[in-house]
């Protein structure tokens, strides 16, 4: 890739980003797709979210990711929001179209592909239990409601934000308290952790979302962590023949949907992978 004077530019705000995988995983899109785009990160303070949109369309930048804290605030200051944004209150995605800036949340979607290229899961129909209530669930959560499937437990360390997050759901929602958690993971076709627990390298290895032995062999079980690759719970789950897989497709997908309405092309997921796993082996 060559940079010259009629290089795309596009790119990720956040604040702290410079540890993100995103560079790493679309410029590798772009050398695959041999097209002349370069991405970067801009780390942006909250107070200097206004004027880093005023300059995406006074420098021409063709869209941007949005990662945290901003992926709710950002929303007022675009001149259209998706109907998943607006419903989530959450953008991760921002397209520059001639200066007309639409806002999209591709978190939920990329992580439905993801389950459907690693697992081969077609997740209408399934059970599916969600822990967690945060920013990732409530995306997944509404992807899911969208999705035909027969239900979305959810369960989590704050029970007004799992109530919070259930509204996204519609009619299949359900709130899971602690005394019912082994029944609905044994009902459940797929188990998401939504949660940081096993993302610390210091942390007790024994605490887990849940507890792997309600698990048997078949379930389907993706941990939304992806660095590191493969937690301890996913270990666990294995050893019991639980298929588990992590969080690094969910990461992959996202960002190819956000290369497809910036670019209209179908993205190399398998040179994003490959790109994001090398970075992270360093
Ligand atoms: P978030 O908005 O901060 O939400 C965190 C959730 O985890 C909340 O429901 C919180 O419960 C719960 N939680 C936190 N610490 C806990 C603990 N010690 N015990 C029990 N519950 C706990 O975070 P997020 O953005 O949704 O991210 C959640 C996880 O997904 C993180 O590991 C993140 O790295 C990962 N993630 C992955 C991707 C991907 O592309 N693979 C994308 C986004 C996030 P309360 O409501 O009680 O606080």
């Amino acid at each position: 890739m060559r940079i010259s004077g009629s290089t795309t530019l596009v790119g990720v705000i956040g604040n702290p980003v410079k540890h993100s995988l995103s560079p790493v995983i679309l410029n590798a899109a772009f050398r695959e797709a041999k097209m002349n785009w370069v991405y970067t990160a801009f780390e942006t303070p909250e107070e200097k979210l206004a004027d880093a949109i005023s300059g995406i369309r006074a420098l021409g930048i063709a869209g941007l990711s949005v990662t945290m804290p901003h992926k709710a605030s950002v929303c007022p200051l675009l001149d259209e929001i998706s109907d998943s944004a607006k419903t989530l209150q959450a953008v991760n995605c921002i397209v520059n179209d001639a200066g007309n800036l639409k806002g999209h949340n591709t978190d939920g979607d990329g992580f439905l592909d993801a389950v459907k290229h690693d697992a081969g899961m077609d997740i209408a129909g399934k059970k599916v239990l969600v822990i967690g209530s945060g920013g990732s669930a409530r995306s997944i959560i509404h992807s899911l409601g969208k999705a035909g499937v027969r239900e979305i437990a959810v369960m989590n360390r704050t029970k007004k934000k799992a109530f919070d997050a259930l509204e996204l759901a519609g009619p299949v929602g359900r709130y899971v308290e602690e005394n019912e958690i082994s029944e609905v993971v044994s009902e459940a076709d797929l188990v998401i952790n939504a949660t940081p627990i096993g993302m610390s390298d210091t942390e007790d290895i024994t605490n887990f979302p849940v507890e792997p032995n309600l698990f048997t062999k078949g379930q389907l079980a993706v941990d939304l962590i992806y660095h590191p690759i493969s937690t301890p719970w996913m270990k666990a789950l294995r050893d019991r023949e639980v298929e588990a897989h992590g969080g690094l497709s969910m990461l992959i997908f996202q960002a190819a949907r956000a290369f497809k309405l910036w670019t209209g092309k179908e993205a190399p997921v398998d040179a994003m992978r490959k790109a994001a796993l090398d970075e992270i082996e360093k």
